[in-house]
C-alpha cells in the first residue's frame, strides 16, 4: 500500500482535495476532524468531551486521534493505500502513525503540503462558515487560533518530513482542478493510474 499524508493550515483544501484523490486513486481517505464532528452528530461521550476544544480551535488530545486512526487501518480493504488529512496534527501523532504502519509493513511515503497564504486562508473559511454550518468556521477569533496553532503544533511536521525525505510542497492557490491537477502530479510517480 502507498500512504499519503494531505497537508497545509486550515482552509488550505485539504478535504476537497481529499475526496477527489481518494476517489482517482482508489485511496482511503481517513480525516480525523470528519470522524471527530461524526462523534458529535452521534452524540457519543466522545463526541460531547470534544466539542468544546473544537468549537475553540484547539486540538484534541493526541490519544483522541491516534484511537481513532488505529481502529480503520485494520479494517481497511482492498485500496492502494491511505490518504491522512488532517492527521498527523502533531510530531507525536507522526511519531505514533508511523509505528502503527511501521508495524504493518508500511510507511508514510509522501507528504503533499498545500502552501496558501494568510489572507487568503481566512477569506475561505469566513466564506466556507455559511455551507459548512461549522461553529470553529463562523467565528473570526477561532480561525486566527486554529492558524496559530497550525503553526505552533503542526507544521513542525514538515521539518520533521523533510528529513526524510518525502515533504511535496505543492501550490494550493487556483482552481480546484488546477490544484488537483498539481497534486496527482506529486502523487502520480507512487502510483500507477
Ligand atoms: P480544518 O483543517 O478546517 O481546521 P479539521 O476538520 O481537520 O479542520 O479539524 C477540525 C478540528 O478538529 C480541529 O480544529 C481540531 O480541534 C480537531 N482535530 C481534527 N484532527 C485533529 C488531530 N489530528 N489532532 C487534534 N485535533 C484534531
Amino acid at each position: 500500500m502507498v500512504n499519503f499524508l494531505i497537508f497545509g493550515p486550515p482552509g488550505s483544501g485539504k478535504g476537497t482535495q481529499s475526496v477527489k484523490l481518494a476517489e482517482k486513486y482508489n485511496l482511503m481517505h481517513l480525516s480525523t476532524g470528519d470522524m471527530l464532528r461524526a462523534e458529535i452528530a452521534a452524540g457519543s461521550a466522545l463526541g460531547k468531551k470534544m466539542s468544546s476544544i473544537m468549537s475553540k480551535g484547539e486540538l484534541v488530545p493526541d490519544e483522541v486521534v491516534i484511537e481513532l486512526i488505529a481502529s480503520k487501518i485494520d479494517n481497511t480493504k482492498n485500496r492502494a493505500g491511505f490518504l491522512f488529512d488532517g492527521f498527523p496534527r502533531t510530531v507525536a501523532q507522526t511519531v505514533a502513525l508511523e509505528k502503527m504502519l511501521n508495524e504493518r509493513g508500511m510507511k508514510i511515503d509522501s507528504m503533499l503540503v498545500l502552501d496558501v497564504d494568510h489572507d487568503e486562508l481566512v477569506k475561505r473559511l469566513i466564506l466556507r462558515a455559511d455551507q459548512s454550518g461549522r461553529p470553529d468556521d463562523a467565528d473570526p477569533a477561532v480561525i486566527e487560533n486554529r492558524i496559530d496553532v497550525y503553526r505552533a503544533k503542526t507544521e513542525p511536521i514538515i521539518d520533521y518530513c523533510r528529513q526524510k525525505g518525502i515533504y511535496q510542497p505543492v501550490n494550493g492557490v487556483g482552481s480546484i482542478d488546477e490544484i488537483f491537477g498539481r497534486l496527482c502530479d506529486g502523487m502520480k510517480t507512487f502510483l500507477t493510474r
